[in-house]
């Protein structure tokens, strides 16, 4: 049988990564291993992430430039076009619900990082007309750059405004290129993937490896000696709009 133009990219996509994987990145967080038992490649049944934004010293954006880093995220340096993996908002933003005039001072204060919550019950997949986002046995809600039509029906479902849009060509904005993975092209939406990519290399989360405060504690939600679990049975913990049932799965301890 003759392969499909998708069995091609899939394969020559495979042998371009088998050449650049051992070279490229360069930081020290990026090869830091992760203590979560698993073999060369990370596992889990459900992975999830907790943030104690407490944690976050003021004006430190540490998570962020790693994240847009290693995924080539371009900067078009205005806020009409921007592309975004993780930011942050006001405490009364990510929360609005829990948000009063008497919040603490330093809640007040508090910018939370936020990003694709990795809804276990994701509206943003249910809508997508070519499958091109869809969610993994272990939770994580994927992108499949060469599926995306650009028709944006994910972004409309999304009740957190976690995905982007390249309403423009995204090479020229990017700072520098990390060949390990795969820029983007016009039209295509793009979100955080829980670095799915680093966890087949048995690397944590670029965001939580860059993280000097611990802030960010990444693991799976269905073991319940891991840190994540034992974290959450501690700390008193809000997820962001609970209440649509979309079952996020970021944990934010406050
Ligand atoms: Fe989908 Fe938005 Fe949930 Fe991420 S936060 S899984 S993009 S609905």
């Amino acid at each position: 049988m003759k392969p499909s133009r998708r069995d091609f990219l899939k394969i020559a996509g495979m042998s371009t990564l088998s050449l650049v994987v051992p070279t490229i990145i360069s930081p020290a967080w990026a090869k830091e291993k992760l203590t979560i038992p698993g073999g060369e490649s990370l596992t889990a049944k459900r992975w999830a992430m907790t943030i104690d934004a407490s944690k976050c010293p003021a004006g430190c954006v540490d998570c962020i430039t790693a994240c847009h880093g290693a995924h080539n995220v371009p900067d078009f340096g205005n806020p009409k076009d921007e592309v975004k993996w993780i930011w942050q908002e006001k405490f009364s933003a990510a929360f609005p619900n829990e948000s009063h005039p008497y919040l603490r001072e330093s809640q007040k204060k508090l910018k939370l990082p936020v990003f694709c919550n990795q809804c276990a019950n994701p509206p943003c997949v249910r809508v997508c007309p070519t499958k091109s986002t869809f969610q993994r046995q272990d939770g994580i809600v994927m992108m499949d750059y060469h599926r995306c039509i650009g028709c944006r029906l994910c972004m409309a479902a999304c009740p957190y405004g976690a995905r982007s849009m390249n309403y423009r060509d995204p090479l020229p904005f990017i700072r520098k290129t990390n060949p390990d993975f795969p820029t983007r092209t016009k039209g295509v939406v793009e979100k955080c993937n829980f670095c799915e990519e680093r966890l087949a290399m048995g690397l944590k989360p670029a965001c939580v490896a860059a993280c000097k405060e611990k802030a960010l504690v990444f693991g799976d939600m269905e073991n319940p000696r891991s840190e994540i679990r034992i974290l959450l049975e501690k700390r008193f913990n809000l997820r962001r709009r609970a209440s649509l049932g979309t079952q996020p799965q970021i944990y934010y301890i406050v």
